[in-house]
């Protein structure tokens, strides 16, 4: 195997983070939340989808634990 560079690491956790591999949010490290196809942050509300962060997509209301 040979030493990831560092920017495919990023681009392998977001597609970790999109295929529900991880379950932390990569800019706040909070645990995300399933949205359809999507995965959304509450505490930072950013969003990934299909390996992509999205930051301004809307969020359906969430009860802190
Ligand atoms: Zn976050």
């Amino acid at each position: 195997m040979t030493v990831t560079p560092l920017a495919r690491t990023l681009d392998q956790e977001l597609l970790a983070l999109a295929r529900g591999a991880s379950l932390e949010c990569l800019v706040c490290g909070e645990f995300v939340l399933r949205v359809q196809a999507a995965l959304a942050c509450p505490e930072c509300r950013t969003i990934v989808a299909d390996g992509e962060s999205v930051p301004e997509l809307e969020l359906p209301h969430v009860a802190s634990a």
